[in-house]
């Protein structure tokens, strides 16, 4: 009986958009509790909570997938083995989960299957392992949105707990969809329209008994941002004008740059910041940098003010605001060589950062030794080229079997990026990690940026046909014609992959940026032996050099 909840396909009629689709295909996740080899020797569900209790105290192995049509949601345990040799059921449960399963599903996997209405209502659920019960919670409250302002073009709404935001771009109208999933509002009165100027409008409104959504229409929706504060519970819609005070707080200053202590063989920067300090950090070859980037950081007026000399590791330091839009402080430091490490380390609250920073220095050459497998560039054909990942932060892309886009996407261009950077070729990376960024932001960095060329890297996603594969290059422009043509052709020279064709198409990002630009769909998530390449390392890096060597051809040519 089970089995038949196996089919992994939700079969979807119409998919309107690629930006859509993150919101309608399998949601899953793998994650784990508590416990191992666990006998679950009673199943209990009683005021919409089923109770397991078990006889295990460390990890429980868990997977757990929502599907659509039905909607349902499958918990399997691994290393688990159910008392009882009967399924336990509860059926025509009212509310909005409408039955629950528990099985031995196979000999070591106990599985619990849960059926709603909606998919909504099971990403809800909430799973706890408390003692040596495992609980699922099936009526979790929503959060109540307590204050919805708009100021100066900024819009802030603050809630009684974490918020779940997705958002969406639709065009024809130019249209900014935010959902808030699980959250309610407080009253009726809450639902409005509020008409900024001339140019836009917003409208705020329960759009389903658990989703409370804010559609903002007008010329310059595109442009707006969407950040969350910490805890969760706030969320701003900033548009580019605004210079509210409803944004503070969700913006942190950096306040030092200097050096703690230096001798022959080491040295140790701090960095400081008001708060806990967001960071990622990436190292570049050729020439050797340290990149640090800390997010939704600005500096302030004393950081950096003192100039810092150069030191036995770093021939010289270089920071600024990363990207437009958002606040990001880059710092760049210009390593003596290859044979450096670093070595970070925090304070106990986290607001200082000490980068140690160790190895023998070698101000000759670069070592070329390392894997230069790419060639380089014909030095006078030199030029900027923006790399997008697309997707990230909160925006998956397309989310197929426990794979979500956006990471497929960074992956590859982060390698296209080292290429580059080993071909000799400057390359300008719309985001480096996991983070939410609009598709007007894109446009706004490459247009700042002025590149030679944009190339955004996307993964495709057809749930209705699970046997389409193949290549796609997208342009807008007759320039993004030629970038297209050159880089298709270099991929299915190189990777041998499906011709999925050079096609047009007004994609956001091809349309505005004013640069030639495309956009790679490389291969369907959905088609089960693409998303297996897709996710591999060595598949990617044969994606990631293929464009590399595709962007070199067409930098050398035009
Ligand atoms: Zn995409």
């Amino acid at each position: 009986m089970i089995a038949k909840y196996m089919k992994k396909n939700s079969f979807l009629k119409t998919i309107q958009s690629f930006l859509l689709l993150f919101l309608l295909v399998n949601l899953c996740f793998t994650a784990q509790v508590y416990a191992k080899d666990l006998n679950i020797t009673e199943v209990l569900y009683r005021n919409h909570v089923l109770s397991l209790k078990h006889d295990s105290f460390s990890d429980i192995k868990f997977k757990k997938r929502i599907y659509n049509d039905p909607a349902r949601l499958v918990f399997d345990i691994y290393d688990a083995k159910l008392d009882s040799p009967l399924t336990f059921r509860e059926e025509n449960i009212t509310g909005d989960i409408s039955s629950v399963r528990v099985a031995q599903f196979e000999a070591n996997t106990v599985r619990i299957v849960c059926e709603a209405k909606n998919t909504i209502a099971l990403e809800k659920i909430k799973i706890e392992n408390i003692g040596q019960t495992l609980y699922f919670k099936f009526r979790v409250r929503n959060v109540i949105l307590q204050d919805i302002s708009f100021q100066d073009g900024d819009l802030r709404i603050v809630a009684d707990g974490p918020m779940v935001p997705r958002t969406i771009l639709l065009d024809d109208p130019e249209r900014l969809v935010l959902d808030l999933i699980g959250a309610e509002l407080k009253s009726v009165s809450q639902e409005q329209k509020i008409d900024n100027g001339v140019d836009e409008s917003i409208r705020i409104s329960q759009f389903e008994t658990s989703i409370v959504r804010v559609v903002f229409t007008g010329k310059k929706t595109h442009d707006r941002e969407v950040r969350i504060s910490d805890n969760e519970k706030q969320i701003i819609v900033i548009g580019k004008e605004g210079k509210s005070r409803a944004r503070e707080g969700f913006t942190d200053e950096l306040t030092k740059l200097a050096i703690l202590n230096e001798d022959a063989k080491s040295v140790t920067y701090q960095i400081s910041g008001e708060k806990k300090l967001h960071y990622k950090f990436l190292k570049l070859h050729n020439p050797e940098r340290l990149v640090v980037d800390f997010i939704d950081h600005e500096m302030n007026d004393s950081f950096g003010a003192e100039p810092l000399a150069e030191t036995s590791m770093v021939s010289d330091i270089r920071f600024g605001k990363a990207t437009v839009g958002r606040p990001v402080t880059r710092v760049v430091f210009d390593l003596r060589g290859s044979k450096i490490e670093e070595e970070f380390k925090e304070n106990s609250d986290g607001t200082a950062l000490y980068i140690r920073l160790k190895g023998e220095a070698s101000d000759e050459e670069e070592d070329q030794e390392q894997d230069l497998d790419i060639k380089a560039i014909n030095p006078s054909k030199k030029a900027i080229v923006v790399i997008d990942a697309g997707h990230g932060g909160y925006d998956y892309g397309a989310i197929y079997e426990g794979y979500n886009e956006k990471d497929i996407n960074l992956d590859v261009a982060n390698k296209v990026n080292s290429y580059l950077a080993q071909a000799g070729v400057d390359s300008y990376m719309t985001r480096t990690e996991d983070r939410f960024i609009s598709l007007a932001e894109r446009v706004d960095i490459s247009n700042t940026v002025a590149p030679k060329i944009f190339v955004s890297v996307h993964s495709n996603a057809i749930t209705s046909n699970t046997k389409m594969s193949g290549l796609q290059t997208y342009y807008y422009s007759s320039t993004g014609y030629k970038l297209a043509s050159v880089i298709h052709k270099q991929l299915l020279k190189e990777v041998k992959m499906e011709d999925g064709h050079v096609r047009k198409s007004n994609f956001f990002v091809c349309k505005n940026t004013r640069a030639p630009s495309i956009l790679i769909e490389m291969g369907f998530m959905t088609n089960k032996d693409e998303l297996r390449k897709l996710t591999s390392d060595s598949y990617q890096n044969k994606l990631a050099k293929a464009i590399a060597e595709g962007i070199i051809e067409y930098l050398e040519k035009y």
